[in-house]
């Protein structure tokens, strides 16, 4: 069987700083791919710009500027951000944001992440350094999951196959079940090393969600427009294991947007307001 999946929401633009393409061009090449929703989600770590400067952070804060709807493509504002402890903790949730871009104190005390992830939909959670992990056990890894999965703007669990932390599988989809949110089956992930020590890792993930009757967004991960809604590796994986296409949440608009809204993420009514 053949997958239509119409949705990437796991994308990057130079923003990224080992992406290439901009927002203008990421657009362009989702319209050529015949995708109804772009998803943009840039990293939000520390290996974008050293220190915590909101300043570097407003690529994220002025994203209301972007049109819902650009050349006929649905357009999401998301963003990658870094699990960086035990309990879930994401990039930017211990660090106090208290000064503007123009320099003024701000009138309440919010973190960095609170002040970059307000105005954005969705938020993909990812392990990339997983030093903090090395001495964990099992469980505490698996509670590191459930509890990234946990935070309300997290939408998605990133690259759990790439990020080589192991964890109790059925406990975290279960959980990601019970939410209502996407486990990511991540095309870049087996692009980098195309049967090699992640195919076996991802596959084993994407059969586990179909036997659990789990979610999963399928995405690129580009971070050049021209494989923005590309998923061959994966589409040859889910072709091997006969995945269930109605498990796939971003195969359509209209799925993707009812599942976040479902997992309480950010709700459509909200979207068509804001287009309004
Ligand atoms: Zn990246
Ligand atoms: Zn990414």
């Amino acid at each position: 069987m053949s997958y239509t999946i119409a949705s990437d929401i796991h994308t990057h633009t130079l923003y990224s700083r080992h992406a290439y393409s901009t927002i203008a061009e990421n657009i362009a090449a989702a319209r050529a791919a015949g995708l109804e929703v772009l998803g943009s989600a840039d990293h939000f770590s520390c290996m974008t710009y050293p220190g915590h400067d909101l300043r570097n952070y407003q690529f994220f804060l002025n994203q209301h500027a972007w049109p819902r709807t650009w050349d006929g493509v649905t357009l999401l504002r998301g963003a990658e951000a870094d699990i960086v402890g035990l309990s879930g903790e994401l990039f930017g949730q211990d660090v106090a944001a208290n000064v503007t871009i123009v320099g003024n104190a701000y009138r309440d005390d919010r973190t960095l992440y609170d002040r970059v992830t307000e105005g954005l939909d969705y938020v993909v959670a990812s392990v990339h350094n997983s030093a903090f992990t090395r001495d964990a056990s099992l469980a505490q890894t698996t509670a590191m999951y459930v509890g990234a999965l946990e935070q309300r703007k997290v939408l998605v669990l990133g690259h759990t196959g790439r990020s080589g932390v192991p964890f109790d599988m059925d406990e975290v989809l279960l959980r990601a079940k019970e939410l209502g949110k996407l486990i990511e089956l991540n095309d870049h992930s087996l692009e980098v090393d195309a049967r090699g020590r992640f195919h076996g890792a991802c596959s084993a993930i994407a059969e586990r969600c179909a036997e659990l009757g789990v979610q999963v967004s399928v995405s690129s991960d580009a971070h050049l427009a021209m494989y923005i809604g590309r998923y061959p590796h994966i589409e040859q994986m889910l072709e091997e294991i006969h995945f269930p296409e109605e498990l796939i949440a971003n195969r359509s608009r209209v799925a993707l947007l009812d599942a976040m809204a479902a997992a309480g993420v950010c709700d459509m009514h909200e979207l068509n307001n804001e287009e309004a």
